[in-house]
């Protein structure tokens, strides 16, 4: 069973707030802590309260322009993953919210969808200004709800403020076409249309971005949305939501519910008023929307998860093979779906290129993401602790050796080593499924055919990366990866200019570029009849 499948099952608001429980044991591990921790939670206590004056610390849900608690009153806790103190509690909501919010993004849809685009591209713009205005807030609540280190969150902001400046100019192209008729008195031509009320679902790893490329697109061509966010990341959403109302963007044009996510996913799946699906998470739950959106033949975009091969040959630059796997595996400590999941080194290169890379992941401070020169932060709770270290038994029980790593760190909690893994098999649960985690696999071929098949060999098709210095071969080998996006001797290579997405059981469709804005418009055919006559 997936983590995701393990965290989706049977939940409900009441259990959710036993996770009350969950966060009752923390404080005697934190006791036990050295000063530094204590520090740390002063810290953030300070922080929290500094977020709060600021306006953008929002612990209520938007619907239709108001901060609302839920219905009944429950909440949920949020949790700061480096320590387990909560942060703040946000409405659990359900069904009977989310049929609200679903009203008012369809009310809304009305009056924005037929203002122009380039007033729609001035109120994108304007949201952009202001996410980069508050870069830092913005990157400190990233860190807080979601661990990873601030410099990592500060780019995250960045990245993901980017996709609104790009889709406020994109909003200003949405072009139709007209079309040669076979007919002399008819005129064709295709307008492109916003689909409608959105749902967005999305994950915790990427609490601004993986909202933001969503609602981008969507409202800049005239849709409305409903945002969904992870029950561990809500907070950047409220506080993106808030600066998107200061922006002047409409009430109800964005909605942000949270809560019971398979009650609130569930109505916005059986609502007709709702006519996009566009979700971000793991492929088990991606697998129920579809099926649930055909009830109502709604569009849908899934970005699913991955297991991305990153493939090291002979001939590549070890320098740049050792950096590009750095970034492409450690990065919000091994915790997004185009990570390196498993490492494929050519048997010339590969002692050589598992020593290089063993020093340089010895390197990465571990800490709280707030922490100065911290390069990995906690995973995001204990439930991901323990999906990893049992990927790293099953492999160790199977062969595998351990060159780094390899343990829970000394931090405690949810920190765990750094990790290199030698004489990893591709029949190992590690190179079947993601870590999501810091940890390294190393897998050993001798030919480029090998190379290529055992890269293949997964149900995944996300992102892809290979380092060599033949330019035939990484054309060779990039035409032959079953993947959305392979990177050629680099490991970070997500922009907002670039489609983005996953062939196989990653997903359907691409966001960002300007492709990313097809998946919110409908085409519509137009016949023009009898133009001979004056
Ligand atoms: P997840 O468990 O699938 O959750 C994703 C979102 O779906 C969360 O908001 C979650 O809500 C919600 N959800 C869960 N069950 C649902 C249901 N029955 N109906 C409607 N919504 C439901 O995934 P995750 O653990 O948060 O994220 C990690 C996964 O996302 C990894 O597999 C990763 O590869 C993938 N990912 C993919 C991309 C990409 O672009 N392809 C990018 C980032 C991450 P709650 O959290 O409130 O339960």
């Amino acid at each position: 069973m997936t983590l995701a499948s393990s965290r989706t099952a049977g939940r409900s608001c009441r259990l959710l707030r036993a996770r009350g429980a969950f966060s009752h044991h923390l404080p005697s591990m934190h006791a036990a802590s050295p000063p530094l921790s204590r520090q740390i939670s002063m810290d953030a206590q300070n922080l929290t309260a500094r977020l709060k004056s600021s306006g953008l610390l929002r612990s209520q849900a938007l619907i239709g322009g108001k901060w609302i608690d839920a219905y009944d009153g429950k909440t949920i806790k949020v949790h700061n993953p480096a320590t387990g103190e909560v942060i703040t509690e946000v409405p659990c909501m359900g069904s009977k919210e989310t049929n609200d919010a679903i009203s008012s993004s369809y009310d809304a849809f009305y009056s924005w969808s037929k203002r122009t685009a380039a007033e729609r591209s001035r109120h994108l713009r304007k949201w952009y200004d202001l996410l980069i205005a508050h870069r830092e807030e913005l990157g400190q609540l990233i860190t807080l709800e979601q661990g990873k280190p601030l410099t990592e969150a500060m780019g995250e902001v960045t990245y993901g403020a980017n996709f609104i400046e790009f889709f406020s100019e994109e909003a200003k192209r949405v072009y139709g076409d007209i079309i040669p008729s076979p007919l002399a008195d008819r005129r064709l031509l295709v307008l492109k249309q916003p689909v409608g009320v959105v749902g967005a679902i999305t994950p915790w790893n990427f609490p601004l971005a993986m909202i933001t490329r969503k609602v981008g697109p969507a409202l800049a061509c005239g849709c409305t949305v409903i945002i969904k966010p992870s029950e561990f990341t809500p907070l950047t959403a409220l506080a993106a939501a808030e600066l998107a109302l200061q922006a002047g963007i409409p009430p109800g044009a964005v909605n942000v519910v949270m809560g019971n996510a398979s009650d609130i996913g569930d109505a916005l799946l059986a609502s007709p008023q709702v006519r996009k699906i566009t979700f971000t998470g793991s492929t088990a739950v991606g697998k129920k929307l579809m099926a649930g959106a055909s009830a109502t033949v709604k569009k849908i975009s899934l970005e699913l998860g991955g297991n991305a091969p990153c493939i090291v040959f002979d001939d590549a630059d070890i320098d740049v093979a050792v950096k590009g796997a750095l970034g492409a595996k450690f990065r919000n400590s091994g915790q997004t779906c185009v990570c390196a999941n498993r490492i494929i080194v050519q048997e010339g290169i590969y002692e050589k290129f598992a020593d290089a890379f063993s020093k340089a992941v010895q390197n990465l401070k571990v800490g709280d993401g707030f922490s100065e020169g911290v390069a990995q932060g906690p995973l995001i709770n204990e439930a991901a602790l323990h999906k990893v270290e049992s990927f790293v038994q099953d492999a160790l029980s199977k062969g595998a050796k351990v060159l780094l790593g390899g343990k829970r760190h000394s931090l405690g909690r949810t920190f765990y080593e750094p990790t290199v893994l030698s004489d990893v098999k591709s029949e190992m649960l590690i190179s079947r499924e993601e870590v999501f985690g810091p940890v390294a696999p190393l897998l050993r071929f001798k030919t480029e055919e090998e190379a290529i098949r055992m890269a293949n060999d997964t149900n995944a098709g996300l992102a892809a990366y290979i380092f060599t210095n033949n330019v035939q071969r990484s054309w060779r080998v990039t035409e032959a990866l079953e993947y959305g996006l392979v990177g050629v001797n680099e490991g970070l290579i997500s922009t907002e200019v670039a489609p983005f997405g996953g062939i196989k059981q990653s997903g359907l469709g691409r966001e960002g570029s300007k492709y990313g804005i097809d998946e919110y418009l409908e085409l519509k055919y137009m016949c023009l009849g009898n133009m001979t006559g004056n």
